[in-house]
């Protein structure tokens, strides 16, 4: 397929060398000139703008910072330059509003659009494992799946316009708020005396078990390898998960949803964020918890 991607930073880069390597035609189009060069090195086709990348397009998959991002490159340029028939794919992390507003935008237009954003990080944008939560009408869906499998292991139909974002930030909000739990749990059986392997060996088993733990455990030299292993580098930052956690706080008060942990979580990636240790791994909160980051 002719396949017109536009966002080739950290995730889109990689996503669309696997869309390459899946034998796809694949247009590129990024404002930066360093993203569009690698993209080039792997096998993509540079395009001028955003008009030149989706004009012979089959599809096209975006991958974007933010809301805005999004609705200005649909309303200002794909939606005025893409043909009827073309299948619109945004992966981007974005707001539920914005997702729902842009789709319907695009069926009032004629075209077909899924909102398909990501679980999984940069390494898995490379690699092609990638989980897709994809929001809208079945046959859109349909139509976005081989493609999004060329780029993950996993594509889940969600439901309606803007339920992958909803899915995505609903998600997120779980694993910031059991992330933290876990961390002040992990500091409180420290301060207690507890062995930490001993104690990881007995909540591994026991009903306060959870992904955030036993597979991505916050602590140093317990359970699998983490970020926590490697000083907390690589993994997912905590500036992203502070970007999902504010999603959905905004989701929530708009859908008049009472989310109390997901708000103490938000607040705690917060004040991580703001002492400067946003471009760590998320799970660094446990050092934020034991009293620790100021002393780094
Ligand atoms: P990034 O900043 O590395 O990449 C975004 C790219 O979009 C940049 O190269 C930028 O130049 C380009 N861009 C911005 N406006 C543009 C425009 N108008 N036209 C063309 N290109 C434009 O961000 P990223 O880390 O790749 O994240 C992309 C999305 O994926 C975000 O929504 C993020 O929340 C989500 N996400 C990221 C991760 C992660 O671990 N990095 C994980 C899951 C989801």
């Amino acid at each position: 397929m002719n396949i017109a991607f536009i966002g080739l930073g950290n995730m889109g880069g990689g996503m669309a060398a696997n869309l390459v390597k899946a034998s796809h035609d694949v247009r590129a189009f990024d404002l930066s000139e360093e993203a569009l060069s690698r993209a080039e090195s792997a096998g993509c086709t540079r395009a001028a703008s955003v008009a030149e990348a989706v004009a012979a397009a089959d599809a096209v998959v975006t991958m974007l910072p933010a809301g805005t991002h999004v609705a200005a490159v649909y309303g200002n340029e794909v939606f005025d330059t893409a043909a009827k028939n073309t299948l619109l794919i945004d992966c981007s992390t974005i707001d539920v509003a914005t997702a729902r507003a842009v789709g319907e935008d695009a069926k009032s237009r004629g075209f077909a659009m899924v909102d398909a954003p990501v679980s999984g990080g940069i390494a898995a944008a490379s690699a092609g494992t990638l989980t897709f939560m994809v929001g809208g009408e079945k046959e859109a869906f349909d139509r976005a799946e081989p493609i999004l499998s060329a780029m993950g292991k996993a594509v889940i139909h969600a439901g309606d316009i803007g339920t992958g974002q909803a899915a995505k930030i609903c998600n997120n909000m779980l694993l910031g708020a059991t992330m933290a739990a876990t961390s002040e749990t992990l500091a409180l059986a420290e301060k207690l005396g507890l062995d930490p392997q001993t104690f990881y060996d007995i909540a591994s088993v026991s009903s306060g078990q959870s992904w955030s733990l036993t597979s991505y455990c916050p602590l140093p030299g317990v359970g699998p390898q983490s970020p926590a292993d490697n000083d907390y580098q690589g993994g997912f930052a905590a500036a992203l998960m502070l970007k999902d956690l504010k999603l959905a706080a905004d989701a929530a008060r708009t859908a008049n949803a009472a989310v109390p942990m997901g708000g103490l979580a938000g607040s705690l990636y917060q004040m991580l964020v703001s002492a400067g240790e946003g471009g760590r791994d998320f799970s660094a909160i446990i050092e934020m918890l034991r009293g620790k980051t100021a002393a780094r």
